[in-house]
């Protein structure tokens, strides 16, 4: 194609656009349809690129506008104009620009009787009508009228060019004011009649096609809320229902139930969940605003709002930039030195460096000292009389005389000893409660009521739990049952929760096995639509009895109703609002909102108890807001089981089967009200068989990490570790809005000694700031930040290393009263604070202000952190990975023409995520991104970077699900390998260390590969960070956009190619099945070869598609 002149592709359009020789433009025609047949689309694409659309179009106007046109060569004319309209977007536009548009109406309406032309106008109308302009000014022109006439019901006859039609209809309903006439014109009954029709009497399957393009075409037509109506009340939904069922049963006729269902599901009416406001239950009175209510706009990414809306939709959309949301302005992207607030407000966190300022003391006298005691004392609470401060965690344990005292492990009588003891026990309250039967049950309430009230609340003398304790329990290492209690004790809840899951307070031990994702079973998802469906359909069969509302506890059914599970979830991170029976074994779960919040639906945990063993349960928790979810991709959620625990097995499994996650029929209370646009809602379903009768069992989004697991956590490693070694110190940066202290630790080597030198090495160590829980639904990243500070405060030689090479400021749970109230992204306030550090404000996000007021204390000291990582789990994506920061490949990949030649940038940002790669099974750094993205400057990451001038600042993603990659590949993640992933942090910060002296002989072996590695590379390419990274999936119902005709391009060829083909008009009826046999390769069929008298011989390839002048005149 190089050289001078034009080509010859273009001297044969051009010709073809300005000859009146009919024997030359059929001769061009053919040529170019051979030779746009015979490859692959690429070539059409290069024809359009070389205004080949428009050739196409004037040789039309050419010939169609004399008196009597030509048909012999309009004919091909039109089909060539099909095929290659077809794959041209803006053909529509073009054909607009050209006044084409209405004399291929005027042709059409001429030939109504000649099937075969009507056919190839119909075709070029319906390629026109992709854009929407094109296809309202068709309406306009009566194109509706014209076409909905030729649809037939069934026949033998003219189906090809009835299907023609039914296809151009369809098209036509691109423009919203054609499917409004719709409505007014009665095609949507007169649609469903005809599909009725055809489905009837098509019984020897000839016509799939026709019958697939008119569900096609009431798709299109049902985009207005008045069109779905109608369809409706004609009974439509039964009528689709039952061809989705005998679909079922035919090989062949999948596609059809598909369309079918997916009809069904855009029809279906929407219908409000059954909750009387989408505010969360839980409100919190904000500082300087009395009335709650700061309810959310809807995030802009927040891709889950339906269409509903009466505007065309926009054909310049298509072209919309993809990198659009990529920083690109410069001084966005530099270095930002001046504080948001003065500097003498930043003295005041002077106090979260002590060990700058400690002496070290003790280190002389050899005496335990203040270095790792707790500042604060906010650890432990009242424990019986015992004092709070200063040594209070220790002197509560030694009273308990359970830290890391494996003999207080009991589970290993056998489980039926062990259940028998549990029934001994429990056999004592429900006799009180006055229903003792024979076989004492493990009751929720009772075990509530009697066990497992909190510290507030705690009877005098051994209680019961106390004793199931010393009988059953296990020992777990950093967990401690009467300290969770007593911790729990301090913890201030919106609803003052006073009773504790059982797993929390019980702990548990990750299972014995690693387990692998679900493997998803074909048709699943239209199974449960299925089922949805037949509420609808048989209203009669749906119980809809309310078991559990957080809301209204009255008006749910008595707990000792034997046909209904029973539901709680009043505990901390508990998130279940309200259970609906539906069936028998079918419950719908809606989950509360975010505290002063209407949104953020997607982290639950909660009790259940009352099953039946060996029932397969369906539970459906149908107010989920994101459009797709890991749990179509192998992810289930996790279940606890109380009996089991007891019996020795304290896990968390991840259960479940014929999970999905899809559109459903709900929406939000309240939007019809406000006239807003209705949120639709998503149905995570998923099944359960419980193992024993009448369990008491934990149901959960993610390994749950509580607040109170937390402090308790804390205080004991706080005791695990030697104080003469490790500077451990637990410091209260803030109280959170709520009044629960946000901790600070910092936990850094003690010094050898008093000597200037060590003190000296000690206080010019680097900072690393680590951070975690700021979405409260992320409890991924505490199960992290638990395995970082654990290995931190261990002996391996590594972590000593780190130690002595850092200080470490660890701030493990941002959002404490979200962790709490059990909220899924925000803060008391209903704001995301990951939102909020450009400019967070004092009261209402008081944890981000003073996080970012310390690290700036720490800059104006100069002793920014070398590196800040803010802990994350990531809800649609696998493996682990970073988001980082650089100016450059921003730069880069937004296509800025800034030279970043001249700008300086350090290329070790990349160094941790490499090192990571080499040592850390779950991570990817295929995954990694160092993108600044518009959308996130007032996240944490980026904000450090700029403000901060922090170079490696990060946030450390986790997936919920598991990893497609490395030794994990195809598991499912447990806490073990989330903590792993906090000691492989640590251990990727000894690739920073290169200049400073090695210590141990074990630690150079241990660390050589990690030292060994090159901080330029830039081999791998960055990508988009925030994309999902999953294919749609492999069932595509809730998928699939509104638009079909790109997946048709093969089928309109075949027509297009048997109506050129077929010189008989006759002979049609007999050639309704070829759009069966359609090869898969999108190559003509054989049989189909054209007769055509060929007088230029057909090329080969496009690159021999320069024909010079002189051969074609
Ligand atoms: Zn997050």
């Amino acid at each position: 194609m190089a050289g001078q002149g034009p080509s010859g592709l273009e001297v044969l359009l051009s010709t073809l656009e300005n000859s009146n020789d009919i024997e030359g433009n059929l001769n061009i025609i053919n040529v170019l349809d051979e030779l746009l047949s015979a490859g692959t689309d690429r070539r059409i694409h290069y024809m359009i690129s070389k205004g080949g659309s428009e050739a196409l179009l004037r040789a039309l106007l050419n010939t169609a506008s004399t008196l009597l046109p030509n048909y012999t060569v309009l004919l091909p004319l039109l089909h060539l104009l099909a095929k290659v309209g077809h794959r041209d977007k803006k053909i529509g536009l073009k054909a607009e620009k050209l006044e084409a548009v209405l004399p291929v109406l005027n042709l059409l309406r001429k030939n109504l009787k000649n099937p075969k032309r009507a056919a190839a106008c119909l075709w070029v109308l319906a390629v026109f009508s992709s854009w929407v302009s094109t296809a309202t000014l068709l309406g306009k022109n009566g194109a509706l009228d014209i076409v909905f006439k030729l649809i037939r019901p069934h026949t033998k006859k003219h189906t090809r060019t009835i299907k023609a039609a039914i296809d151009a209809l369809a098209a036509l309903f691109n423009s919203r004011s054609n499917s409004r006439c719709a409505v007014t014109r009665g095609y949507i009954s007169a649609l469903l009649r005809l599909y009725e029709d055809w489905q009837k009497n098509d019984t020897d399957n000839r016509h799939i096609p026709i019958r697939q393009a008119l569900l096609h075409c009431l798709h299109h037509a049902t985009c207005t809320p008045s069109a779905r109506r109608i369809l409706v009340e004609d009974g439509g939904i039964a009528t689709l229902f039952q061809t989705t069922q005998a679909c079922l049963a035919i090989r062949g006729l999948d596609s059809l139930g598909t369309s079918a269902l997916q009809l069904i599901r855009k029809c279906y009416p929407k219908c409000p969940v059954p909750l009387t406001s989408d505010q969360s239950v839980y409100s919190f009175p904000l500082p300087g605003n009395p009335t709650p209510g700061l309810d959310t706009a809807p995030s802009p990414d927040d891709d889950s709002f339906e269409d509903e809306s009466d505007e065309d939709i926009k054909n310049d959309e298509l072209d919309k930039e993809e990198d659009d949301d990529l920083e690109t302005d410069l001084t966005k992207l530099r270095y930002k030195p001046e504080p948001d607030r003065p500097l003498e407000e930043l003295m005041q966190y002077e106090r979260l460096c002590p060990e700058l300022h400690h002496d070290f003391q003790e280190l002389d006298s050899g005496s335990e000292g203040e270095a790792s005691s707790d500042d604060d004392g906010l650890v432990c609470g009242d424990f019986g009389s015992r004092p709070r401060y200063n040594d209070g965690g220790r002197s509560a344990n030694q009273m308990l005389g359970h830290s890391g005292t494996p003999g207080a492990f009991h589970g290993s009588c056998t489980s039926a000893e062990s259940l028998e003891s549990f029934q001994e026990e429990t056999r004592a309250p429900s006799q009180e409660g006055g229903h003792g039967s024979a076989e004492a049950q493990l009751n929720a309430r009772d075990f509530h009521s009697q066990y497992l009230s909190n510290g507030r609340a705690r009877q005098e003398g051994p209680s019961m739990v106390d004793r199931l304790l010393e009988k059953h329990g296990a020992c777990i290492p950093h967990h401690n049952p009467q300290l969770y209690t007593t911790a729990a004790a301090n913890t201030k809840s919106i609803a003052g929760y006073s009773v504790l899951a059982f797993p929390d307070f019980w702990g548990h031990l990750p299972p014995p096995y690693r387990q692998p994702m679900t493997e998803r079973k074909e048709g699943i998802q239209r199974k449960k639509i299925f089922e949805d469906v037949q509420r609808l359909l048989q209203p009669e069969e749906v119980i809809d009895k309310v078991v559990f509302d957080l809301e209204n506890p009255s008006s749910q059914t008595s707990s000792e109703d034997p046909g209904s599970l029973r539901f709680y979830s009043q505990f901390e991170s508990g998130n279940l609002r309200k259970a609906v029976q539906v069936r028998s074994y079918e419950y719908d779960l809606l989950l509360n909102a975010d505290v002063n919040c209407s949104q953020h639906h997607q982290w639950f945990y909660f009790e259940v108890s009352g099953m039946k063993a060996g029932v397969p349960y369906r539970f459906n928790i149908v107010n989920c807001e994101k459009s797709n979810s890991q749990f179509n991709y192998g992810m289930q959620p996790l279940l606890y089981s109380v009996r089991e625990a007891l019996e020795g097995q304290p896990h968390w499994l991840r259960t479940g089967s014929e999970i999905c996650y899809y559109r459903n029929h709900f929406c939000q209370s309240s939007a019809s009200s406000r006239g807003q646009k209705a949120t639709s809602y998503y149905t995570l379903t998923f099944t359960i068989i419980f193992k024993h009768n009448e369990d008491v069992c934990y149901l959960a989004y993610h390994y749950p990490y509580t607040y109170s697991a937390l402090q308790t956590h804390l205080q004991l490693l706080q005791q695990s570790v030697d104080p003469c070694k490790v500077f451990f110190q637990k410091q209260t940066l803030c109280t959170s809005m709520a009044g629960n202290p946000c901790p600070l630790i910092t936990i850094t080597a003690c010094p050898v000694s008093r000597s200037w030198e060590h003190l000296h090495q000690l206080r010019n160590r680097p900072c690393i700031v680590l951070t975690a829980r700021v979405h409260p639904g992320e409890s991924n990243a505490s199960w992290v930040m638990k395995g970082t500070m654990e290995f931190l405060c261990s002996n391996d030689p590594v972590a000593e290393s780190l130690r002595e090479t850092y200080i470490f400021k660890i701030i493990p749970m941002l959002n404490a009263d979200g962790v709490i109230n059990g909220t899924h992204r925000c803060s008391l306030s209903g704001e995301d604070l990951n939102r909020q550090w450009l400019k967070p404000n004092a009261s209402l996000n008081p944890t981000i202000y003073h996080t970012k007021g310390f690290l700036y204390y720490l800059n104006s000291i100069g002793r920014a952190p070398l590196v800040f990582c803010d802990y994350h789990g990531h809800s649609r994506k696998k493996n682990v990975f970073l988001y980082g920061c650089s100016v450059k490949e921003t730069l880069w990949q937004s296509g800025s023409p800034i030279n970043t030649a001249t700008l300086k940038e350090e290329p070790g940002y990349r160094t941790l995520s490499k090192v990571l790669d080499r040592i850390a099974p779950a991570f990817a750094f295929n995954s990694c991104s160092f993108l600044v993205e518009k959308s996130r400057e007032s996240t944490a990451r980026v904000v450090v970077w700029r403000e901060m001038g922090v170079l490696r600042s990060y946030t450390m993603e986790s997936t919920y699900n598991g990893c497609d990659q490395g030794i994990y590949k195809g598991l499912q993640i447990g806490t073990q390998e989330l903590e792993e992933m906090g000691l492989n942090l640590c251990q990727s910060l000894m690739s920073l260390k290169k200049n400073t002296l090695v210590y141990s002989k074990k630690l150079i072996s241990h660390a050589s590969a990690l030292l060994d590695l090159d901080d330029n590379l830039l081999d791998h390419k960055s990508h988009s960070s925030f994309e999902d990274d999953e294919p749609p999936c492999a069932e595509e119902i809730e998928y699939q956009t509104e638009d079909c005709w790109e997946l048709c391009f093969q089928e309109l060829d075949a027509e297009v190619n048997a109506n050129a083909a077929n010189s008989e008009e006759e002979k049609e009826e007999d050639q309704g099945d070829i759009h069966l046999d359609i090869p898969k390769n999108g190559l003509l069929a054989p049989d189909r070869k054209p007769s055509r008298n060929q007088t230029l011989s057909q090329q080969s390839s496009l690159e021999t598609f320069n024909i010079n002048r002189s051969a074609v005149n």
